[in-house]
């Protein structure tokens, strides 16, 4: 059986009535009428024919046996884990957790925000610090955006420079220096040891736990960087903080690193979620998302993403970072790992962790192997003058990767699933005996100064869902309050909420995918390759460029890239001055952040009545700009949800100014087999995995952003940050080579099992549901922007502008009314204030789509009660929604509707009904009071909604510190 119809929506019949209701006779009619025809590729895609799902299963599991697995003992920021069934089963595999969308609309997102914030508290507790934040994209990229956070924050420092402990991960190294180097850091890699170097600074890089595995103490070098007026940053390891002494207990301002090991597999290198801490006084600096405790209209306590008005869909180039899809699935399966093992079991595991390396050391001594560093957690480096390789492959020989430090010196680093008989062997391949078992690795304990004395993980979340029926009821709880795809429709704009299929899915877990090290030599990791070439063969195909690179970890880190490979041609041609990027003002906010990284500066294009570029202030800003030209930055479609006809013009004349086109492909959902940015004008595009192409969007996470480049291009693609140069040369934007690749075979799968035919008729299907939503909606909610033959592309834009005027309903008031039919909002204000944008996708089926209508369509009702005056703003249904159970069963009612108007405004919610856990959240409080740990559990007991605040705002305090 084929997969197609199992991934589209509708079924022929429904096809053709979805087609009746838009006005046109087939799908060839409506993609002729809707897509300009000089953009049409005209011809199919070349691609292998597609397979059901149990032929790709078979033909992925003999790419996969290609991988061979071992004991991976390499470390070097990668440590090997053992993911508890639980988590794997409730969690990884759950589409209740791995369906959900970003957390912005809190009232159906409470589950997610409470488990980010578990996360939260588990990172703060271990750092020592006051606040952290939801995850960053990998350990390098959270070193790079603290340094950023630091140069920011650090407002006394006129310095340019950062000093860096040589000690820090050599990927780390590669990130940072490409991202320094872009925006005019000066990146000083010192031997920290003695003290700092001499000359200005604004921030220093320390590590706690080195690539060479040593320990060390930080305090005097803390103290010695505020002396001379710099910030201080420390890369740490979670596992390795349940002993040591926290970084905030000895002066760090920030904390930084990955919290793979709790739980998280190796997956060739990623997703794994980074995460980032800091003291109070830096939180309007911190980057990426905060998971902050409010109260909701009743008082109680809630959750949402706090300060969210400085995300960079606001602030745009003002924006403290680019990162908008972070790792909100892995941050959570790592929250999850710490309440499943409490600070107990966190302990113990890290005490056999460095249990089983002091036994590796005293074998090593005893057989007279000089073991370089004794004050180590996990990592023993060893000094094996000439040997390296020989033992590298003994260790190999025995199933074993252990890390080749240079031709002398081997690490070796023992994770969670290893025990004696791993570190035996590795003694073997030294050419050590094993030790005999009583007393081995005595001598080798961490000195008292080293180590921690205060508790952590104290509040009772740690130590509630310690047995596995425990775990998976509190798993279960938390998704029972949110909306995810298993349960509805999530019509957001701009982010393709489509399905994720079990069978692309599946994969991702099996042994030869999940349980490789990214630094594996090359001829255990073949089935990696060639899934990889083949899937970046195939998104060049789609695409119409020359090459693709999967390493972006998110879309916002393949636009970086793509700037930076823009900014770097310009350079290589001599064009020092081409620096400005034009950007039209409907772009999505991350588009003017990441040019900011790439050191480009931002001019704004204004848009034209009918939504498109206004191409007479396109040639004034050309004109204005000059020489300075480095490109323009066009989503296509646009974020209007159209097919602007005059693209190629638009790319004709960036290219007549000497400038590039970056065409953001985070809308090619609409353009599958249709149309090929690499042909029609673009230079460099990225594409979202997370949307396009099937990968889950986890709550905020994780994704994966290729970058797709033409020719001219092609050199300056991101490097791989374990080259030989260090990296520096090399402007890598994720720390492993192919970044998230854990997630590549979901994507792989989908096209597998889609192929040219699949692809194509994905587009078109979703060309035709949002044409479907729009014609159905018209005469209430009028679609805002229109493209070719009044079409829209696989989004609409709906506009309530005019009932809002008169009724004083907001599209926010629509967004949380919804809730109470059961739905989650679309976009909401984006690209267009006071509009939803609406994104079906072709996953969704014609009754789905007439329930999402008539909820709509029922709301437009309510709202014109409301502009009639048959009913005041403020006691309206809209405005009170949602509606939770306890408001409705409260002994008192005297609201000016119904108690059934306001639960089941349509009669089918009798049959399935969504309870939102809180009524609406109040931000402004939110901010006013961050609270970004757990709250004590006696604030949502409290009798009334006032000792209700209360206690979460002594949570302030306690959070200040
Ligand atoms: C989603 C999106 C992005 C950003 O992608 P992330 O993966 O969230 O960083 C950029 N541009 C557009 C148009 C998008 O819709």
């Amino acid at each position: 059986m084929s997969f197609l119809p199992r991934h589209l929506g509708p079924d022929a019949a429904e096809t053709r009535s979805m087609l009746r209701a838009v006005g046109a006779a087939d799908l060839d009619e409506l993609v002729a009428r809707a897509v300009p025809a000089d953009i049409a590729s005209g011809e199919p895609l070349r691609l292998p024919a597609p397979m059901s799902e149990h032929e790709a299963l078979s033909a992925l599991r003999r790419i996969a046996a290609k991988n061979r697995v071992m004991t991976q003992m390499i470390g070097q920021g990668y440590a090997d884990t053992v993911t508890p069934p639980a988590l794997r089963r409730n969690i990884l595999e759950n589409p209740a957790w791995y369906t959900s969308y970003t957390p912005y609309q809190p009232e159906i997102s409470q589950g997610r925000l409470e488990a980010l914030l578990t996360f939260q508290n588990a990172v703060m507790d271990l750092t020592g610090l006051d606040l952290a934040n939801a995850s960053l994209l990998d350990e390098a990229t959270a070193v790079a955006e603290a340094v950023l956070m630091m140069r920011r924050a650090n407002r006394r420092a006129t310095s340019r420079r950062v000093v860096v402990d040589a000690r820090t991960l050599p990927q780390t190294l590669a990130v940072l220096g490409g991202r320094c180097r872009a925006v005019g850091i000066e990146l000083v890699v010192a031997d920290l040891a003695e003290g700092l170097p001499e000359g200005d600074l604004f921030g220093v890089v320390l590590t706690q736990v080195g690539v060479d595995g040593e320990v060390v103490a930080l305090a005097e070098r803390t103290e010695e960087a505020h002396a001379r007026g710099a910030l201080v940053a420390v890369a740490t390891d979670l596992l390795a903080l349940t002993l040591l002494r926290s970084p905030g207990e000895q002066g760090a301002d920030i904390a930084v690193g990955s919290a793979q090991r709790f739980g998280v597999p190796l997956f060739f290198g990623g997703p794994h979620a980074a995460f980032l801490a800091c003291r109070t006084g830096l939180e309007r600096n911190l980057p990426g998302r905060l998971v902050g405790v409010s109260t909701d209209s009743s008082g109680r306590p809630a959750y949402r993403l706090a300060l969210q008005t400085r995300e960079q869909h606001i602030r745009r180039e003002k924006a403290t970072s680019n990162i908008c899809t972070a790792q909100a699935l892995l941050a959570i399966v790592a929250g999850a790992y710490a309440a499943y093992h409490g600070p107990d079991g966190l302990r113990a595991i890290a005490e056999r962790v460095h249990g089983l390396a002091a036994r590796l050391a005293a074998g090593l001594a005893t057989a007279g192997v000089h073991v370089v560093h004794d004050r180590f957690f996990d990592t023993v480096l060893a000094e094996v003058p000439g040997r390296a390789d020989a033992v590298v492959a003994a260790a190999a020989e025995r199933g074993i990767n252990v890390r080749r430090a240079g031709a002398d010196h081997v690490s070796v680093s023992a994770g969670e699933p290893h025990d004696e008989r791993d570190v035996d062997a590795v003694l073997a391949a030294f050419g050590a005996a094993a030790t005999d078992d009583g007393g081995a690795g005595a001598g080798w304990d961490l000195p008292a100064e080293l180590l921690r004395t205060d508790s952590y993980l104290t509040h009772p979340v740690f130590t509630l869902h310690r047995s596995e029926t425990a775990m998976m009821r509190w798993l279960r709880t938390l998704a029972d309050k949110d909306l995810a795809l298993d349960r509805t429709m999530i019509p957001l704009g701009s982010c393709t909420m489509k399905l994720n299929a079990a069978a692309e899915m599946e994969p991702i877990s099996w042994p030869e995918f999940a349980s490789v090290h990214p630094l594996a030599p090359e001829d255990q990791t073949l089935g990696w390759r060639e899934l990889i070439a083949q899937l970046e063969s195939w998104l060049t195909e789609i695409t119409g460029y020359a090459a693709v690179s999967v390493q972006p970890n998110a879309g916002s880190q393949g636009e970086l890239a793509g700037l930076l490979a823009i900014r770097r041609y310009h350079l290589s041609r001599g064009d020092r001055q081409r620096k400005t990027i034009l950007i039209p003002s409907s772009a999505h906010g991350t588009n003017a952040a990441s040019a900011v990284l790439a050191d480009l500066k931002v001019v704004v294009v204004a848009t034209a009545g009918d939504g498109s570029v206004d191409t007479e202030d396109l040639a004034a800003k050309l004109a204005d700009v000059g020489e300075e030209l480095a490109g323009i930055m066009v989503t296509y479609p646009s974020t209007h949800g159209v097919f602007e006809e005059q693209i190629t013009a638009v790319c004709a004349a960036v290219h007549d100014a000497g400038g590039q086109v970056y065409v953001d492909g985070a809308n090619l959902n609409a353009l599958m087999g249709l149309a090929r940015p690499g042909r029609f004008g673009g230079d460099v595009s990225h594409l979202n995995l997370h949307k396009t192409f099937c990968i889950p969007h986890g709550g905020g996470g994780p994704g994966v952003g290729p970058v797709a480049v033409a020719e001219h291009l092609v050199p300056f693609l991101p490097g791989d940050p374990g080259a030989v140069d260090g990296g520096r040369e090399a402007f890598p934007v994720s720390q492993a080579r192919y970044g998230s690749a854990g997630v590549l075979p979901i994507s792989w799968m989908y096209i597998a099992m889609t192929g040219a035919e699949g692809l194509t008729a994905s587009s078109r299907t979703a060309i035709l549901s949002a044409n479907y939503v729009s014609a159905r909606l018209a005469d209430v909610f009028p679609t805002l922007y229109t493209g070719p033959g009044g079409f829209v592309a696989h989004e609409c834009i709906l506009d309530l502008r005019a009932l809002t005027k008169a009724s004083g309903v907001t599209a926010e008031d629509v967004c949380k009314r919804l809730v109470d039919y059961g739905f989650h909002a679309p976009t909401l204000a984006f690209p267009v204030a006071g509009t939803l944008m609406v994104e079906p996708t072709e996953s969704e089926n014609l009754a789905e789509l007439d329930r999402f209508v008539a909820a709509m369509r029922a709301i437009h009702a309510e709202m014109t009660a409301v502009a009639e005056g048959e009913v005041a703003l403020e006691d309206s249904v809209l405005r009170r929604a949602p509606h939770t159970a306890e408001v409705l069963t409260a002994d008192e009612w005297d609201r000016a509707y119904p108690r059934s108007r306001a639960a089941y405004p349509l009669p089918e919610l009798r049959l399935a009904k969504y309870w939102p856990p809180v009524g609406r959240v109040e931000n402004a409080a939110g901010d006013r009071h961050l609270v970004c740990s757990c709250p004590p559990i006696e604030a949502f007991a409290a009798d009334g909604p006032e000792s209700a605040a209360g206690t979460v705002r002594s949570g302030a305090v306690e959070a200040a510190r």
